[in-house]
């Protein structure tokens, strides 16, 4: 099984959390990527499994360390992908899959050429907003917040090396599944398998023809 990061990206509200969250429980091939962020978990969230929930200075701690793989500033708040996440994933022959911003996207393809991005899309702008308010968790100011930083991440859309439109969540994650399968049979991700398969073909045919 080959192992490489899968940068999930969507506007905030657009449902990267939800199709995350489907994708990993049908998959066991996948790793989620826990992120640590100084952001006060939601109703739910559970400590290690959502987020890695720390203070400013444990975060600016782990930076400083270089034990983050990349780390941004979203909605005011400080999150980041811990390198031992990408570490463990290969130990285990795992793709690593990261629901982050597009920032961080960015940076994890510079750290690492053989990122997959994905770029969520809700189905309509009237969709959009009904999922964000629908959630309940942001209201007023911080609900404005994440409309601004939606409208930004929405012009990175077209950056991205795949486009997935989130209407039906059953339909969105068989067409994330799908990108990920057909990833794990590109050439470049299996050089070496094949390389050995087709010079085992090619010593027998050698030997079977003399
Ligand atoms: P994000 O992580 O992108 O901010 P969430 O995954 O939290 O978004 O989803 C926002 C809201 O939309 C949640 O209430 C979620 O249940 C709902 N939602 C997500 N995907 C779908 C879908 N395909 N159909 C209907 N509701 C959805
Ligand atoms: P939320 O607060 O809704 O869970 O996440 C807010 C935004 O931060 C989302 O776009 C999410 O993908 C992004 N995010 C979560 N973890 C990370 C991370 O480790 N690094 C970066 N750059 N963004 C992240």
């Amino acid at each position: 099984m080959s192992s490489f990061p899968v940068a999930i990206c969507a506007p905030s509200g657009a449902g990267k959390t939800t199709v995350c969250r489907a994708l990993l429980e049908a998959s066991d091939d996948l790793l989620f990527s826990v992120s640590a962020t100084t952001r006060p978990p939601r109703q739910g969230e559970r400590d290690g499994v959502d987020y890695h929930f720390v203070s400013d200075e444990e975060f600016r701690d782990m930076a400083e360390r270089g034990a983050l793989l990349e780390w941004a500033e979203v909605h005011g708040r400080l999150y980041g992908t811990p390198r031992s996440n990408l570490e463990a994933a290969e130990r285990e022959g795992k793709k690593l899959v990261l629901d982050i911003d597009v920032q961080g996207a960015r940076q994890v393809v510079k750290a690492r050429s053989d990122t997959v991005t994905v770029f969520l899309l809700p189905p309509s702008f009237a969709v959009l907003m009904e999922r964000l308010r629908g959630r309940g968790s942001e209201k007023g100011e911080r609900l404005r917040r994440r409309m601004e930083t939606a409208r930004g991440e929405l012009d990175a859309a077209m950056t991205f090396q795949y486009v997935v439109v989130n209407d039906r969540l059953d339909e969105a994650v068989a067409a994330v599944r799908s990108i990920l399968d057909g990833e794990g049979w590109r050439l470049e991700r299996r050089r070496e398998e094949i390389e050995a398969r087709v010079g085992e073909l090619r010593a027998g045919l050698e030997a079977g023809t003399r």
